[in-house]
């Protein structure tokens, strides 16, 4: 679903390389985490995947289902059925969750060509995806992150996974005070919302995540490049022993 071959890219501002060479194939139905010390691309990684301008690729190619993604904007390729879920954590004020969730489903629809949902279809969707998620409806009618908790904002966006019905997630849990209660609900919609058809990329700074998700793939990311491929045992083994063996450093 996703093949990632060879990928150079910079800051498009000073030309910094920050990915150097990166390779990776992700399978559909697939859940791979990447992991890695931190600074070493993983943001920047999912940032070249959603497309962000301020990056730039100079070799490689990133593959989506056997096609090039390098040329579509962020819009495009979210009609394609590729989540970034970082792409929505802004708070909007004055606009009720449930009505943001509308307004991005129906604008993903308007991008393949399709009907806009009716609102009981749209309710009936939601009260759905809400209820797979363990999901108050409460909460949605406040608007989206506004005095969220970490917890809430975090369900949010996994509600918005779902009913974007994505076909790539990428998740990019970044190390910014998030409590154990957050990551279970990143890692219990990652688990619910596992298909065959679908592929979930987490990134994480977090070993524990990987506690309650369970990667198919681990692969770690150092200076640019997976340096490391394994199983979810390769995550364990990062826990007790760190990445001091992939840095050449002492723990
Ligand atoms: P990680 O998510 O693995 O911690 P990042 O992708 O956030 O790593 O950062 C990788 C490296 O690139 C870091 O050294 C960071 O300072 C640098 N970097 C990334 N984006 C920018 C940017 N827009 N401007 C300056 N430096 C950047
Ligand atoms: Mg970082
Ligand atoms: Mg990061």
């Amino acid at each position: 679903m996703l093949e990632i071959r060879n990928l150079h890219a910079r800051i498009a501002e000073d030309g910094t390389e920050i990915i150097r060479g990166l390779n990776l194939t992700v399978k559909a139905g697939e859940v791979a985490a990447i992991m890695g010390p931190n600074g070493s691309g993983k943001s920047t990684l999912s940032y070249i995947l959603s497309g962000r301008e301020d990056y730039e690729v100079t070799e490689g190619d990133i593959l989506y289902n056997g096609e090039s993604i390098l040329e579509l904007d962020p819009a495009e390729r979210a009609a394609k059925g590729i989540f970034l879920a970082f792409q929505y954590p802004v708070e909007i004020p004055g606009v009720a969750t449930m009505q943001f969730l509308k307004v991005a489903m129906n604008s993903q629809r308007k991008a393949r060509g399709e009907d806009e949902l009716t609102t009981p279809e749209f309710m009936r969707r939601v009260k759905e995806a809400a209820a797979e998620l363990k999901i108050n409806p409460d909460m949605l009618k406040r608007p989206l992150n506004v005095g969220f908790s970490g917890g809430e904002k975090k369900r949010a966006e996994i509600l918005q996974m779902a009913l974007l019905e994505p076909k790539l997630c990428i998740l990019d849990e970044t190390d910014s005070g998030l409590d154990i209660d957050a990551l279970k609900i990143v890692a219990d919609g990652v688990n619910a919302l596992k298909r065959p058809d679908r592929a979930t990329v987490v990134i994480t700074h977090y070993q524990r995540l990987l506690d309650y998700i369970v990667p198919d793939t681990v692969h770690v990311l150092y200076k640019g490049q997976i340096v490391k491929t394994g199983d979810k045992s390769l995550a364990l083994e990062l826990e007790a022993n760190g990445y001091a063996d992939i840095t050449g450093q002492a723990a």
